[in-house]
């Protein structure tokens, strides 16, 4: 069963590339270009998961995450940082901030729905890698 996932991301074309890949795997996905959106989304929306860029303008990933886990209503949202690889040596500095994990960029089309699907709620993670292979799109 899918998830409801909301992606908060500046970069069209990564945006494209994860909302594609999560739906393909069954997942709804909300989309948000830029903090201030992706903050009210996460709010009207109630998704089950936030993957959150780290480098935007106006309001960069750490100021988001520190907003969604001082609010009472969505501090229990996983929020998992998606950023390029050197930003992921900082590792602690984006766990400090809040974020419950990362994923490197750029983003890895054979790895990147696992991946995020690690950080979902347990009800909502999918039964076994096995059988999660065995079901997807495009894997043979
Ligand atoms: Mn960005």
């Amino acid at each position: 069963m899918g998830a409801t996932i909301l992606i908060i991301e500046d970069n069209p074309a990564n945006m494209e590339l994860m909302a594609y890949l999560l739906r393909a795997f069954g997942h709804t996905v909300y989309t948000a270009y830029d903090g201030a959106a992706g903050i009210h989304m996460a709010y009207y929306g109630r998704p089950e998961l936030i993957a959150c860029d780290v480098h935007m303008p106006r309001m960069d990933g750490y100021e988001i995450v520190r907003r969604l886990k001082e609010d009472e209503a969505l501090r229990r949202i996983p929020v998992v940082a998606v950023t390029a690889l050197a930003m992921v040596g900082d590792k602690e500095k984006l766990l400090a901030a809040g974020f419950d994990g990362y994923i490197g960029k750029p983003i890895d089309p054979e790895q990147f729905v696992g991946e995020i699907e690690k950080y979902l709620p347990a009800g909502l993670r999918p039964k076994s890698a096995s059988s999660l292979q065995a079901s997807r799109p495009g894997s043979a």
